[in-house]
């Protein structure tokens, strides 16, 4: 990859951000990655290159930030996640949308932008889509503000791309599981969690029932496909929405047993709330084969290795912290 190219990653700070800012760099060098969100985080990542504070809500800042550093390409990833886009629905689709304008107007009207990353999530689809091997297109008709500003900007990024040309990438991710960084508030986060109440010897009450199937994606394919889509020639990508992706599919029965090949004692209770409803609008397995045939998408990680490397990463972790 070339050092000339200049990247800009908006919402950094993020479970996802953290872990892309670490992987840029050291693909294009700490210098080239600028990280930026509305907050500061203390992860030591964000020491290695430039920081700046941006609400992307400010195109001016923006406008600032770009003319500033030059991006070549923009990883766009500041959100309202689904849960709490719930609580509030108003400014979720604000943020959401607003903020894709504000990155697509400046990639078509500033002339330095070239390639935007921006993601969308398996929220698109609703209680109308085929739920086992969901195929690319479909039903899609989305029961939450998530979903729906999701469906809505992938319409937009076709449109950017159709119209001016605009070099938008995305894909549909489903619930990501990391050790690295925290979750941001969205439906699949008991996945994470209940990693950490196994190391901490605690019970995890699981806020979804036990036979909730949902797709999910552990970090490193996560970014393996996020590299990947965006360093793909721009001819062989062919779906201008959004891709379906996945990695696995499990249900918290199916992660609470992989959990216990490893830590035996392990132990899970149930207890539902509002984030069950938007689970249960949501595929369970997803058909990823675009992905697999354009650009050559094949995940690395099952339920099994993903459990053993999150609690021996997490333990190693917790010892040296002691
Ligand atoms: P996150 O909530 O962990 O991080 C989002 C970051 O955006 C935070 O650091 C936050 O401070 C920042 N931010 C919020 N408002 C901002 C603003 N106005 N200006 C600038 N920054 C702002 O989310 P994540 O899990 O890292 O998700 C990143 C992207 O991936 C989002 O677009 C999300 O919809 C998508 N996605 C995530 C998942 C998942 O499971 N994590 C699944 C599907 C899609």
């Amino acid at each position: 990859m070339s050092g000339k190219e200049t990247i800009l990653v908006i919402g950094s700070c993020g479970q996802l951000g953290t872990e892309l800012v670490e992987s840029l760099q050291k693909i294009y060098g700490a210098a080239q990655v600028i990280a930026a969100d509305i907050r500061r985080s203390n992860n030591p990542v964000f020491q290695n290159g430039p920081f700046e504070i941006l609400d992307i809500l400010d195109q001016k800042r923006l406008t600032e930030i770009v003319a500033k550093y030059k991006p070549t390409q923009v990883y766009h990833l500041a959100a309202l996640l689904s849960a709490t886009a719930e609580q509030k629905p108003e400014f979720g689709w604000k943020l959401n949308m607003d903020g894709l304008f504000n990155v697509l107007n400046l990639a078509r009207d500033g002339g330095i932008i070239k390639k935007i990353y921006w993601p969308s999530s398996i929220a698109v689809f609703g209680p109308n889509t085929i739920r086992n091997n969901t195929p690319q297109y479909g039903a899609m008709d989305p029961t939450t503000i998530y979903g729906i500003s999701k469906n809505a900007g992938e319409l937009y990024a076709q449109y950017y791309f159709n119209r001016w040309g605009i070099d938008v990438r995305s894909l549909r991710y489903p619930g990501l599981i990391g050790y690295k960084s925290a979750p941001g508030g969205g439906t699949t986060d008991y996945a994470v969690q209940i990693y950490h109440d196994a190391l901490e010897g605690k019970t995890h009450e699981c806020f979804l029932s036990e036979q909730t199937t949902l797709p999910m994606l552990y970090m490193p394919d996560a970014l393996k496909a996020t590299l990947d889509i965006m360093h793909t020639p721009a001819a062989d990508i062919k779906i201008r929405t959004s891709y379906n992706l996945a990695g696995m599919s499990f249900n918290p029965t199916e992660i609470s047993e992989a959990i216990k090949q490893i830590i035996p004692d392990f132990s899970i209770t149930y207890n539902p709330d509002y984030r069950q409803a938007i689970a249960d609008s949501w595929p369970a397995i997803i058909d990823d084969s675009r992905a697999r045939e354009d650009w050559g998408w094949n995940p690395a990680y099952t339920l099994e290795s993903m459990s053993k490397d999150m609690i021996d990463n997490l333990r190693a972790r917790k010892s040296q912290a002691n």
